[in-house]
């Protein structure tokens, strides 16, 4: 039978991604157990599952997402940390994707090796990457809306007399008069650029807004469709692979 989800709550996350991801890819279904007391072997069975699976180039490479997945803000996931050690064992490749729009690679990189995360500056890809290369390819000067701490993944990049719009999660200027410029901005034919859609996002406190809802005031106002660079569009886990 297959994993139950109450089966799946004494796997860590990752590993219960990973499940999610054999259960749709793996022909016999009926070798991962239900019983809660053979966890420990289902465990084992799952990393040598991972590594035949990989044998057999049916999986090739693991996708691993952060917030919500590795950590809580400055608390590992229980487990996680494990979970991810076990599969550097595995001959697959590990990358790591996060729809991040308020940090910039290097400060997720610091804070997940602070919580004891074995990983490096060049395996992750953010929507915030994903967002830098569009920019690049299509010669936008961009209007930045995004935190002071995600600007650095932006240097470099030409923002003088913005012919385009960047929108992520930006509190700390998603105030009327910014947004009204960004508003006009896409009037007059700016494209709109959104790092992603996400509707809310999970905070210590509690739930807080995403970017979606402010990407979705700007469309609304000006009956434009925001280009999506960040997750779940298929770019961006193609361009995480390449
Ligand atoms: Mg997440």
């Amino acid at each position: 039978m297959n994993p139950t989800p109450k089966t799946k709550q004494h796997l860590s996350r990752v590993e219960a991604v990973i499940v999610s991801e054999l259960q749709g890819a793996t022909e016999n279904k009926n070798t991962l157990s239900t019983s809660e007391e053979e966890n420990v072997n289902k465990k084992q069975e799952l990393q040598l599952k991972v590594s035949s699976m990989a044998g057999r180039r049916a999986l090739k490479a693991v996708l691993i997402d952060l917030s919500g997945t590795l950590h809580i803000e400055d608390t590992a996931v229980p487990g996680a940390q494990e979970a991810l050690n076990r599969l550097r064992q595995a001959s697959v490749a590990v990358k790591f994707v996060t729809n991040t729009t308020k940090e910039s690679k290097r400060n997720l990189l610091e804070r997940l090796q602070r919580l004891n995360f074995d990983l490096q500056e060049k395996e992750i890809f953010t929507s915030l990457s994903a967002a830098r290369s569009l920019l690049e390819q299509k010669q936008h000067r961009p209007l930045l809306l995004v935190e002071d701490s995600a600007l650095e993944d932006f240097t470099g990049i030409d923002t003088t007399e913005p012919n385009a719009v960047v929108i992520g999660l930006a509190p700390d200027h998603f105030n009327y008069q910014t947004l009204n410029k960004a508003f006009r901005m896409i009037l007059d034919g700016a494209p709109l650029i959104a790092i992603h859609k996400a509707r809310y996002y999970k905070r210590k406190d509690g739930l807080a807004l995403g970017p979606g809802p402010f990407v979705t005031g700007l469309e609304y106002a000006t009956d434009c469709k925001a280009t999506v660079v960040g997750k779940p569009e298929k770019t961006f886990f193609t361009q995480a692979l390449s």
